[in-house]
């Protein structure tokens, strides 16, 4: 027996029930992702013991050599990774990153612009709950009704208008390629500090299959537990004039002491994204993606924007006659993992929406491809389809149970081994 399994049966029973949904169910969570045994041995290791408030060479405890060095080697990878003058990676997630970027550039009551939650922006991009709906005003920008693509023109109009501190860039939900160059000429119009987060696409822009914002951003946010398929958390990257206020924004400014063995395991991602396979699954990545789209297409289902350009499509479901809300209940039914979705302008209210998410980064880590692909598309349509027959999904259920044995995730030969 492991030692969880003797002090805490019912948490170490938890975690094996756990590894036996993600083994048995495809995942198409936009959002998720399955990282390696190496990262999970960093951020499972003895580094969680250690304090190490401030940063290499300035701590606030001793004891800190050699996580002075795992620290160092984690900014260092991370600036050779995205090609960016200064990195902090202490940020405990995505949010945080974000967080730290509004304390550094603004001031409470100050307006800066971000793109509308219901077409695509992120929850840390001035939801009213939220810290950044609370302390500053948010000026939403949106996509076009007739193609679904940033309206570029209004953002620009309304940057005119409000003047606002700071542009962000970026989104939760945006299937299609982003100009920053457009984005930074705008904020140099307007006096704007511009802010891209990247957390979905991160990924992809390390192996150049997405525009790098990094020549055209003051600062750069992403998480390191999506395309990028790191431990859960986050990093900031900034132009070398913003370092230092940025740095004491982190900390001493909203987190105290670093989760080391995190940081641990953010260098073993970026090692692992600097290697000679990730552009190799980054573009597998887009390819799966491309060809569930275009299935689903094939079988009637409308896409945000009439496709993808990258890991991620947006399903309106409104000709299926099904919410967003309720797909998501029958596909999980089928086995199959998906979360509903605002579509831009949607009638529904959020917590049933017209649309679903999917994206292929966590079904490509386990190595399907275009015919799985086409096959996922299948089972989606018929279980949507057959959703009032309970024999029906169970039998898309064992599908999908035999196409997750034949591409195994945690067993012998299972993807996350190598
Ligand atoms: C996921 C995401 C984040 C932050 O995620 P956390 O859950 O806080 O780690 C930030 N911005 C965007 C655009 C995201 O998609």
């Amino acid at each position: 027996m492991s030692p969880l399994q003797i002090t805490d049966p019912e948490i170490f029973s938890l975690i094996e029930q756990e590894k036996a949904r993600q083994e048995n169910r495809l995942e198409l969570i936009a959002s998720e992702n399955f990282t390696s045994r190496a990262v999970m041995e960093a951020q499972g290791s003895i580094l969680t013991n250690k304090y190490a408030e401030g940063y290499p060479g300035k701590r606030y405890y001793g004891g800190c050599a050699n996580v002075d060095v795992v620290e160092d080697i984690a900014r260092n990878r991370a600036k050779n990774l995205f090609n960016v003058e200064h990195v902090n990676v202490q940020p405990h997630s995505g949010t945080q990153a974000n967080m730290s970027v509004y304390f550094t550039v603004m001031q409470p009551g100050d307006s800066y612009m971000g793109m509308d939650l219901a077409h695509g922006g992120h929850l840390s991009m001035g939801h009213p709950k939220n810290f950044s709906g609370k302390i500053y005003n948010v000026i939403p920008y949106s996509v076009r009704r007739s193609d679904h693509l940033i309206d570029y023109n209004q953002v620009r109009e309304l940057a005119i208008k409000h003047r606002p501190k700071m542009i962000i860039v970026g989104a939760s939900a945006y299937p299609r390629i982003i100009h920053y160059d457009i984005f930074s000429e705008i904020a140099s119009e307007v006096g704007a500090v511009l802010m891209a987060d990247i957390a979905h696409i991160a990924g992809l822009v390390v192996a150049g299959l997405h525009p790098s914002p990094a020549p055209y951003a003051d600062f750069v946010t992403t998480t390191t537990h999506k395309t990028l398929r790191g431990p859960r958390g986050g990093i900031v990257m900034c132009k070398r004039q913003y370092g230092s206020a940025l740095d004491s924004c982190i900390f001493p400014g909203m987190q105290g002491g670093p989760l080391m063995h995190v940081i641990a395991a953010k260098a073993v991602a970026f090692q692992e994204a600097g290697g000679k396979d990730f552009h190799d699954y980054q573009s597998r990545i887009v390819s799966n993606a491309k060809a569930l789209a275009a299935e689903l297409m094939n079988r009637g289902f409308s896409l945000v924007s009439g496709g993808t350009d990258n890991h991620l499509a947006l399903v309106d479901l409104t000709p299926k006659g099904v919410t967003g809300a309720q797909a998501q209940e029958i596909l999980e039914k089928a086995g199959i993992t998906v979360n509903k979705n605002s579509i831009p302008f949607d009638p529904l209210p959020p917590g049933k929406a017209s649309g679903i998410r999917i994206g292929t980064p966590a079904v490509t880590t386990r190595k399907m491809g275009a015919s799985e692909m086409k096959t996922i598309a299948e089972l989606i349509d018929r279980a949507i389809a057959g959703r009032h027959d309970e024999n029906k999904l169970l039998q898309i259920k064992n599908q999908v149970q035999e196409i997750c044995h034949k591409y195994p995730l945690y067993g012998k030969n299972g993807s996350v081994n190598e």
